[in-house]
């Protein structure tokens, strides 16, 4: 790890046009994944031989730890480690130890579809890593197989939870995509497989990241849709959102079964409370998932920036960020505009 060069804490993180202030950071460490789930990388649009990034292409480590560090001056204070797969890259923990250690961070993040969380959960513990969300989309083996691209079982997912578990990360949270007749019958399951444990079960309406899902509305099914049926067998009463920047509308079961949330992006975006900036594998930022375009960082750490050149190129393009997709989805896309960064190479 280089020297690290000390940054001054900001009082205030840069505010984008909407006053949206910049606080956390997704950081995709690798493009390349394990799965090909339909909603994100179909598998007939990557084929083996696709040509994802190369390790020259990719941040180092150290390239990533000196961009979060910039970050974390400019008043950044939550991290999630994404990708693609996060857990395919290499000594992932070590990465885990360094950010740790960034002054201004307060909480470490991992999004992962598990498969390999039984041999990873015990290092990024001990590295510092503070949450795990995993993705399950389906407890049926049939269907989880199909949403993972025929790539991953569920009792593999069931066993990176278990290892979870075990390796003190407590309160998971569990996304699940839903998509209309694909694993839409299986809401009620996992809600009775998640209910009474510490796990937050969060239902994503499957959204029209990236170009080359095939995103149809009708496969959406709308929250409303969802909660009805969950509080037709368990009634839900809401719970007040921990902070404006919470994207998933939370609830909890009256009759003291825990807590579930609602990702709605499609039908009720929350572009005004949205404070995340991204970070693709090959060092673009992107203020917004459905971007057609990142800021390329790379080429200004490459190209020897020091470390107040970065902070003041990233708080600049957070200052002119004017992104809202989902409020108009329905406007941009009739407008014709079909280029949009695909969900795998920065990360959800
Ligand atoms: N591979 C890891 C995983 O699947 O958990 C991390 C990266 S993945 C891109 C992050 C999250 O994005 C996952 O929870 C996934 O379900 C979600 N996601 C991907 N494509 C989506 C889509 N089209 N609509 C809604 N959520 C999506
Ligand atoms: Fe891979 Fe995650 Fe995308 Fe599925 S959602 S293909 S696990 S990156
Ligand atoms: Fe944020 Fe863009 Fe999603 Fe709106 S559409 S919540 S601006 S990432």
């Amino acid at each position: 790890m280089a020297a690290p060069i000390p940054l001054t804490l900001v009082e205030a993180p840069p505010a984008d046009r909407w006053q949206r202030r910049l606080t956390d950071l997704r950081i995709s460490v690798v493009d390349r994944c394990n799965f090909r789930c339909p909603y994100c990388l179909p598998e007939d649009q990557y084929p083996e031989h696709h040509a994802f990034l190369d390790k020259q292409a990719r941040l180092s480590f150290e390239e990533i730890e000196r961009l979060a560090r910039v970050f974390a001056g400019l008043g950044v204070r939550k991290l999630r480690l994404t990708g693609g797969e996060p857990l395919l890259r290499r000594d992932l923990p070590l990465l885990v130890s360094w950010l740790a250690q960034i002054p201004g961070i307060d909480d470490i993040a991992l999004t992962t579809n598990g498969t390999l969380l039984p041999r990873l959960a015990a290092p990024l513990r001990q590295a510092g890593l503070g949450r795990i969300t995993l993705s399950v989309d389906s407890l049926d083996p049939v269907i989880y197989r199909q949403l993972s691209g025929h790539r991953g079982e569920v009792a593999e997912v069931l066993a990176a939870i278990a290892a979870a578990e075990e390796n003190g990360f407590g309160a998971l949270k569990i996304n699940s995509v839903v998509m209309r007749d694909i694993n839409d019958a299986g809401v009620l399951d996992l809600v009775a497989h998640f209910r009474g444990t510490p796990h937050v079960l969060r239902f994503i309406e499957y959204m029209d990241v990236g170009t080359l899902n095939g995103w149809q509305r009708d496969r959406v099914v709308p929250t409303a849709e969802l909660l009805a049926r969950i509080t037709a067998r368990w009634p839900l009463e809401p719970v007040a959102r921990l902070t404006r920047h919470d994207v998933a509308e939370r609830y909890r079961f009256i009759d003291g079964g825990g807590e579930i949330g609602f990702i709605s992006s499609v039908s009720a975006p929350f572009c005004g409370d949205c404070t995340r900036a991204r970070l693709s594998a090959d060092g673009k930022l992107y203020t917004c998932l459905f971007a057609s375009e990142g800021y390329d960082l790379r080429a200004l750490l490459r190209g020897g920036a020091d470390d107040a050149s970065l902070a003041a190129a990233i708080a600049q393009r957070w200052q002119a960020r004017d992104d809202r997709y989902s409020e108009r989805r329905a406007e941009l896309r009739a407008s014709g505009n079909d280029s949009r960064v695909e969900m795998f190479a920065i990360g959800g």
